[in-house]
C-alpha cells in the first residue's frame, strides 16, 4: 500500500479562496495586528508570511515590530491600545518572546474576543468545556480540518497525539474529543510509545523530533498527520519517517506542504470569526 498524500498547500489555497470571497462581501476590512519583539529570523519570516497571506485574501495585517529590549510595560501598553481599538479584530504576539518578558502575562492581557491564536486561558477553558464560541488555536484546527476533509468524519476513531504542548497537543486532544474521537496523548515520558501508536486509527506527531514515527509504529491503513517542523542538514522535515511510513498508512501529510500552510489559513479564519462576532455584538449592543 502507498498512502495518499494529503495536500495541505492545495487545501489551504481552496480555503483561502472561500475566505477571500467572504471578506469581499464585508462592509469593512478585517484587521489582524501582529506583535513581533526582537529579530529572530524565523519569526520575522513567519510574520511576513502571515501578512502576505492576510493581504492576499483582502484582510489588513499590521506588524508591530518592537526592539529586542522592549520592556514588559511597553508591550502591555501596546496590547491595551490594540484591545480598545475597534478597527483591530485580532491580536497575536509572536512567540517565543525574549527571555526578559513574561509571556503568560502578555498572552492573558489580550482581550479574549481578539485572541485569534486561542492561547489565552479564557479560550482554552471554553475549548476544554466544549463550548462552540471558543477561539481555537490554529494548528489543532488545521489538523482537524485536514482529517475531516480526508476521512469525512472522525467519530469513534482512536487518535494518538504525540506531544502535550499548550499550542498543539493539548488543544488538539480537546478538539478531537469534542468531535467524538477516543484520544490518547503521548509525550516524552510515555512508555512503549510505538505500541500505543500502532493501535491508532489516526497518529498525529507533534513533538519536534525528526523522523521519530517509524513504519512499524503505524497500523496498516491508519492516517498520519505530521505537525513537526525540523531542519536536518539544512532540509525541512517532519516528525514522521515519511518515505517508509507512507508504505503502510492510508493517508499522510508531507513536510513541507502539509499542516504548515493550513495553520496560517486557520489563523485568518479565526480573524474573520473574531470580526463577525465583534460586529454582531456591536449590533446587539
Ligand atoms: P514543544 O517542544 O512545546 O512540545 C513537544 C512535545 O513533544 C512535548 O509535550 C514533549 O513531551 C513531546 N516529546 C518530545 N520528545 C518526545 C519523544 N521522543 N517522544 C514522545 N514525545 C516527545 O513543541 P510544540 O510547540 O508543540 O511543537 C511540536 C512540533 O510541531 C515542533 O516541531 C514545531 O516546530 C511544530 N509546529 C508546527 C506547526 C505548524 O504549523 N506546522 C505549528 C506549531 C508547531
Amino acid at each position: 500500500m502507498t498512502a495518499q498524500i494529503i495536500d495541505g498547500k492545495l487545501m489551504a489555497q481552496q480555503l483561502r479562496e472561500q475566505l477571500a470571497q467572504k471578506v469581499a462581501e464585508l462592509p469593512t476590512v478585517p484587521h489582524l495586528a501582529v506583535i513581533l519583539v526582537g529579530n529572530d529570523e524565523a519569526s520575522i519570516i513567519y510574520d511576513r508570511n502571515k501578512q502576505k497571506a492576510a493581504e492576499a485574501i483582502g484582510m489588513k495585517c499590521t506588524i508591530h515590530h518592537l526592539d529586542e529590549q522592549t520592556p514588559q510595560d511597553q508591550l502591555l501598553d501596546l496590547i491595551k491600545q490594540l484591545n480598545s481599538d475597534s478597527s483591530v479584530n485580532g491580536i497575536i504576539v509572536q512567540m517565543p518572546l525574549p527571555k526578559h518578558l513574561n509571556s503568560e502575562q502578555i498572552i492573558e492581557s489580550i482581550d479574549h474576543t481578539k485572541d485569534v491564536d486561542g492561547f489565552g486561558i479564557y479560550n482554552i477553558g471554553l475549548l476544554h468545556s466544549n463550548n462552540s464560541s471558543a477561539m481555537v488555536a490554529a494548528t489543532p484546527q488545521a489538523v482537524l480540518y485536514m482529517l475531516q476533509q480526508t476521512l469525512g468524519d472522525v467519530v469513534g476513531k482512536h487518535a494518538v497525539i504525540i506531544g502535550r504542548s499548550n499550542i498543539v497537543g493539548r488543544p488538539l486532544a480537546s478538539l478531537l474529543l469534542n468531535h467524538h474521537c477516543t484520544v490518547t496523548i503521548a509525550h516524552s515520558k510515555t512508555v512503549n510509545l510505538s505500541q500505543i501508536t500502532a493501535s491508532a486509527d489516526i497518529v498525529v506527531a507533534a513533538c519536534g523530533v525528526a523522523g521519530l514515527v517509524k513504519k512499524d509504529w503505524v497500523k496498516p491503513g491508519a492516517t498520519v498527520i505530521d505537525v513537526g517542523i525540523n531542519r536536518v542538514n539544512g532540509k525541512l522535515c517532519g516528525d514522521v519517517d515519511f518515505e517508509n511510513v507512507k508504505e503502510v498508512a492510508s493517508y499522510i501529510t508531507p513536510v513541507p506542504g502539509g499542516v504548515g500552510p493550513m495553520t496560517v489559513t486557520m489563523l485568518l479564519n479565526n480573524t474573520l470569526q473574531a470580526y463577525l462576532e465583534q460586529n454582531q455584538r456591536e449590533q446587539n449592543a
